[in-house]
């Protein structure tokens, strides 16, 4: 992990080109001042994170964002057969795998929500290829899971861990950014590519990534050919065509 931390904000670098340190020596006069990296993406520091909130207090900015959701399947019927040290632990694990593989790709660990985590990809570190970064991630999280359970199982004696799979869903677009929930911290990207995203997401079988026909466009050429199927997702009045990756 060590080396792909970040010395500087790559948020602060890219936005504004000013060098903000979050490691070593250099970040100590910054810490006084309360800025350090932050807890949604460490490569990302306290600042970005206040851009963010002000950007959200906007109320009509809109950027063109990836939403990847990824939810650990069966974990509700184990946490109903187990005891909670065990469960929780298991969940512990999944958030870390989550985070360190959307970290290795620039992307915002925005939310976890029960059993699932959101994240975004393009804000607020930019890049062209979020809509790939998003795929690539999704992948990673897969792999990591895979690995990962397997020794989780070995841990905690008479728990069948391979019942636990990962489905995940992304879409891309613009996204608006709003104030939810009474914390002030507690801001994320809200509308069509949120939702369809998540929908995505309770789609897809445990092990696999369904993404949205503009995520697929963007990502091509980088990602093998796929075909395409509609989907009655809930809340929706057409079929949505989605892509296995
Ligand atoms: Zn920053």
């Amino acid at each position: 992990m060590a080396s792909s931390q970040s010395r500087i904000c790559k948020g602060c670098w890219q936005q504004m080109h000013v060098p903000v340190p979050l490691r070593g020596p250099a970040s100590i006069p910054f810490r006084l001042f309360g800025i350090r990296p932050s807890r949604m993406n460490p490569n990302t520091c306290t600042i970005c994170e206040l851009m963010f909130t002000r950007v959200m207090k906007a109320r009509k900015i809109t950027v063109d964002v990836s939403v990847l959701f990824a939810d650990l399947r069966g974990y509700t019927a184990l946490s109903r057969s187990h005891s909670t040290d065990s469960v929780s632990s298991m969940l512990d694990a999944f958030y870390d795998e989550c985070a360190t593989a959307i970290w290795e790709f620039d992307g915002l660990l925005n939310k976890t929500i029960g059993d699932a985590i959101m994240a975004i990809f393009n804000f607020p570190i930019p890049h062209q290829d979020h809509a790939q970064r998003a795929v690539l991630t999704g992948r990673e999280i897969q792999r990591r899971w895979h690995s990962r359970r397997d020794d989780l199982a070995a841990e905690l004696a008479g728990l069948d861990a391979t019942e636990l799979g990962v489905g995940i869903g992304i879409d891309s677009g613009e996204s608006s950014f709003g104030e939810f929930g009474r914390s002030h911290r507690d801001f994320t990207a809200i509308g069509t590519v949120v939702s369809t995203a998540a929908r995505a997401q309770s789609a897809a079988q445990p092990g696999e990534i369904l993404v949205t026909r503009a995520v697929y466009k963007r990502a091509r050429g980088e990602v093998a050919e796929s075909a395409g199927r509609e989907y009655h997702l809930k809340g929706f009045e057409t079929p949505v065509e989605l892509f296995p990756m």
